[in-house]
């Protein structure tokens, strides 16, 4: 939705973004063996110029450590990317057997679309996995964007584990993967 003084165009849009960005100003802090000079300031000041709001919209949030040498002489990982896809394949057929359960189209119930009470029913949420929830959003680790993006990640967590209710080590998961829950001590 592009909104001008005299118009508000809206653009059909459905985008996945991934974004990357350095550890601090410099680039040589954060994990591993960091030579920023002004850490942990660096690092701070470089992180905030991302709002939050913006950061609560990202689902997945990873820190990677720097690639070493030593790392370019590794074998390949087991699992190439054939086979992370065939395991994303197989989530997705959830999703879609979900759908037809339901005799609704497959759109409504990728969990990427799942809201409302369709997400509730969904997501099958045990009481432990609901707890866990329930005790970041009490502690003002999850905005309520923040605990329906959570649930669907959830979700999806659980279809990849072939679970059929989502658990209490699926919401752990999705809540290491929101930055801001985890840098305030969410326990996972
Ligand atoms: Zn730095």
């Amino acid at each position: 939705m592009v909104a001008r003084a005299n118009a508000h165009v809206r653009y059909p849009a459905r985008v996945q973004l991934v974004a990357a960005m350095n550890p601090c100003r410099c680039g040589y802090g954060g994990l591993g063996k960091g030579h920023c000079g002004k850490a942990p300031r660096c690092q701070r000041d470089y992180g905030n110029r991302v709002s939050g709001p913006l950061m609560d919209r990202i689902d997945l949030q990873i820190e990677t450590p720097a690639v070493t040498a030593a790392d370019l002489a590794l074998p390949p990982p087991i699992e190439g990317t054939a086979e992370a896809a065939a395991r994303v394949a197989r989530a997705r057929a959830v999703q879609e057997t979900r759908a037809d359960a339901a005799g609704e189209p497959a759109a409504l119930y990728l969990n990427a679309k799942l809201e409302g009470e369709r997400l509730t029913a969904v997501a099958a949420l045990d009481d432990a996995g609901k707890a866990l929830l329930t005790r970041a959003a009490e502690t003002g680790h999850l905005t309520a964007r923040g605990w329906t993006r959570t649930l669907r990640l959830a979700r999806t967590i659980a279809d990849l584990d072939g679970s059929g209710p989502i658990r209490r080590v699926h919401v752990a998961e999705a809540l290491i993967y929101r930055r801001t829950a985890v840098d305030t001590g969410v326990p996972a």
